[in-house]
């Protein structure tokens, strides 16, 4: 606790000459290169994500490093579609990602089926399902649930589809919401797919599937983190900028989720935010972490608080940036309502700059990579942006849609508010 009582008595500004002409070509391009098909939308199919922590770690050695950028690596199951993923209803070959999504747990299979359309009153007489279960009624077939998603029973199905109650082949949800993808680290036996509503999709009778899905128990996936030394011997407290380097990755062998805001946008500012500092070095001591595992439940940050390559009661603050893309209704601040004293500053530095229209208290959240640091009592803000931008885990959150509004006012923001120095 020593360091943070240190930290605390800090509060001149660090360094001055403070330009703000930010660079806007190079984050684009920092963007484009993370969503680009090399990467694999950084995920867990080709090693994607740490290919990007390859490209990161070349950015900042290109940039010019006083020591060396540390990989930290660690483990961790996840369920992966590497090759075939292919439905078709009726003779209609869908889309995945823009027709369907894969359920993350689902399993892998081949094969045609018969259809067979879930009726709701089944759902309300659990003994006369049960029966037809055990007569096979569902045996060798695709069940299709169409029932409105607010409906309680169809809610519990869903639930219990996990589990394949019906004994299927496989599953079917047609549904009218938007099609919002994740990762998982666990799989189910049978495959879960959520089908957009549409003509193909009005009488399946026939099904054709063929997915290939891969649990890796044992997947390897890297942390990257960057040092800046401060000019001054005298201050041991540093400063922490953090974002996330992983994506959702691969659907298939033809079609990834690039993740341009989520979160190309966060991990090319850290890359910004590493260039300016190398160029208006602070006194103080600025690291810059990449984090791994985001997507499969903040695994790379949780790994890097229980192994930390730094003394956590070091940290004097640390700004976790995670959708960056489009600030044009401002920002929220995670943590804003716990650490009211950062808040303040935040939200005073914003209108003495008349940077952004709102800036935004949240109270904590287990949202980001923030949080396994907040729970070991690091002070700590989840900033990310709020706009009209509403791609989110879907095939078009990519570079072309992302607007990056009032990119420049955040960066300033968040430079100012770190070097004001609670
Ligand atoms: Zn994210």
């Amino acid at each position: 606790m020593k360091h943070v009582l240190i930290a605390l008595s800090i509060c001149a500004p660090f360094f001055s000459n403070f330009s703000f002409s930010q660079d806007r070509a190079y984050v684009k391009s920092m963007i484009d290169s993370l969503c680009a098909p090399r990467y694999h939308g950084r995920g867990y199919v080709e090693n994607g994500d740490s290919k990007a922590a390859e490209f990161i770690k070349r950015q900042i050695e290109e940039l010019g490093i006083d020591q060396p950028v540390e990989f930290q690596p660690f483990e961790l199951g996840v369920n992966t579609f590497d090759g075939a993923m292919e439905l078709t209803v009726n003779g209609v070959t869908l889309a995945p990602g823009a027709d369907y999504i894969i359920d993350p747990k689902s399993a892998g299979k081949k094969g045609e089926y018969e259809a067979i359309r879930f009726k709701p009153k089944w759902a309300n007489n659990a003994e006369k399902l049960f029966s037809m279960v055990a007569d096979g009624k569902f045996t060798g077939k695709v069940v299709v649930f169409d029932i409105a998603e607010e409906n309680t029973d169809y809610a519990t199905l869903i639930g219990d589809v996990y589990k394949n109650p019906l004994k299927a082949e496989a599953y079917i949800i047609l549904t009218d919401k938007k099609l919002t993808w994740s990762v998982s680290r666990s799989v189910v036996s049978v495959p879960i797919f959520r089908v957009t509503k549409s003509d193909a999709t009005k009488k399946i009778k026939i099904v054709k599937l063929a997915v290939d899905q891969f649990f890796k128990s044992k997947y390897n996936a890297v942390n990257v983190m960057a040092t800046l030394p401060g000019t001054s011997d005298t201050i041991y407290s540093t400063m922490v900028f953090t974002a996330h380097l992983d994506h959702l990755g691969r659907m298939g062998a033809d079609t990834y989720i690039a993740g341009a805001n989520d979160n190309a946008s966060g991990s090319a500012m850290l890359l910004d935010l590493y260039k300016y500092y190398l160029e208006n070095r602070p006194e103080q001591e600025v690291i810059f972490i990449w984090f791994a595992g985001e997507e499969a439940g903040l695994v790379g940050s949780k790994y890097f608080v229980e192994n930390s390559l730094i003394e956590l009661s070091d940290i004097q603050f640390l700004m976790n940036l995670d959708l960056m893309g489009d600030a044009a209704q401002g920002i929220t601040a995670v943590n804003g309502k716990v650490f009211d004293e950062h808040f303040a500053k935040l939200s005073s530095l914003n209108m003495e700059l008349g940077l952004l229209e709102v800036v935004k208290p949240r109270g904590p959240a287990a949202n980001s990579d923030h949080h396994p640091f907040y729970e070991m009592g690091v002070p700590c803000f989840f900033v990310y942006t709020m706009g009209d931008y509403k791609h989110y885990h879907d095939i078009n959150d990519v570079p072309a849609n992302l607007p990056l509004t009032k990119y420049d006012e955040v960066f300033e923001l968040m430079v100012e508010f770190m070097r004001a120095g609670i």
